[in-house]
């Protein structure tokens, strides 16, 4: 059950209902997000829902079964829009495209992805600093000085930046210079972390893990809300399989499932979704037809020669077209 407080509660009000709810044998779990004030209690017993929803100090009052509460669409029917900053938004009513390298290389390759993106009129750049990889000794990232002068190119030139961290101490150096944290999918599961960016009052996008189901997924969402944290997009990314054509098998059914299940924002990422540059763009259109909010996917001015994730990375040329094939697809998608 959740039960959303009145705005600035007096503490008395709220201790009254706390007493209620254990009085019926729940227990209760205070939520502060940037938005609303909640107690979300959690019991098996039946009781007419009415006896606390009258209580004063109650503005709104919902029972929800599943493990997800917060982040449910029984909770909150209407969808979730965050705000980035400077007119950026991500959620219903906008389709967000969000382009960059797999990994940060330095001064010129920042350079040239941003001016990319400036004449497409793309409004957030995604790369790495800090890199999961698979073998040790691969390429891991410029780390945090790489990340400040990714910020400050970025900055002059009004585009926002989603970079992944990857673990609770690393959130504090980042967030001045991160407009949206990436978990990525190794890390999709971390409840350290999920708390921790529950905590940082900044917005995430979440992937879905390696071989997570949209349970997991939703309950990792739950995490981070149920720590203060509304600003959550979910990022569908591709599932292992046994399939040995592509990296991964790009779930696209999760995208109106989620959509029907919660009220976040749900994105979807085709280059690591399929793996394979010549389809990357297909893809990416499918996503939008299946609903997804937005599509973050690799681009860098030469492929062949990226540190990271070259083979489904796209060069300008492709990124340009398929900006533009996207845009036309979600116009037409939001005609239907
Ligand atoms: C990435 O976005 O570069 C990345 C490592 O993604 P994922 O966590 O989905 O593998
Ligand atoms: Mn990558």
């Amino acid at each position: 059950m959740i039960i959303q407080l009145q705005q600035g509660i007096p503490a008395e009000l709220k201790e009254n209902i706390l007493k209620q709810v254990q009085e019926i044998g729940y227990k209760a779990n205070e939520v502060v997000t940037q938005q609303a004030h909640y107690l979300v209690a959690i019991g098996k017993k039946e009781f007419d829902i009415r006896q606390i929803g009258q209580l004063p100090g109650v503005a709104d009052i919902h029972r929800v079964s599943e493990e997800y509460k917060l982040i449910s669409r029984r909770w909150r029917v209407e969808p979730t829009r965050i705000d980035l900053g400077d007119g950026v938004m991500v959620g219903e009513g906008n389709f967000s495209i969000m382009a960059g390298p797999c990994s940060i290389e330095g001064e010129e390759q920042v350079e040239r992805v941003v001016a990319h993106l400036v004449e497409n009129n793309v409004k957030i750049m995604r790369g790495g600093v800090f890199k999961p990889r698979s073998s040790p000794y691969a390429f891991r990232g410029l780390g945090i000085d790489g990340l400040k002068m990714f910020h400050r190119i970025c900055r002059e030139n009004g585009i926002k930046i989603i970079t992944e961290v990857m673990q609770v101490s690393q959130i504090e150096e980042m967030i001045d210079y991160v407009d949206v944290f990436q978990v990525g999918a190794r890390n999709s599961q971390n409840f350290n972390l999920l708390d921790a960016l529950g905590e940082a009052q900044k917005p995430v996008l979440l992937k879905r893990g390696i071989s997570g189901t949209l349970e997991e997924l939703l309950q990792a969402a739950e995490y981070i809300f149920s720590n203060g944290n509304e600003k959550i997009m979910l990022c569908e990314r591709g599932i292992r399989g046994y399939e040995k054509a592509y990296r991964n098998i790009l779930d696209l059914n999760a995208v109106p499932v989620l959509k029907e299940k919660t009220h976040l924002p749900v994105i979807v990422d085709p280059s690591h979704g399929i793996g394979l540059r010549d389809y990357v763009a297909s893809m990416a259109l499918a996503s939008v037809m299946a609903g997804a909010d937005g599509v973050i996917y690799e681009t860098h001015y030469t492929p062949e020669k990226a540190f990271s994730d070259g083979q489904q990375t796209l060069n300008f040329q492709e990124s340009e077209r398929l900006i533009k094939r996207m845009r036309q697809a979600y116009e037409l998608r939001e005609s239907f």
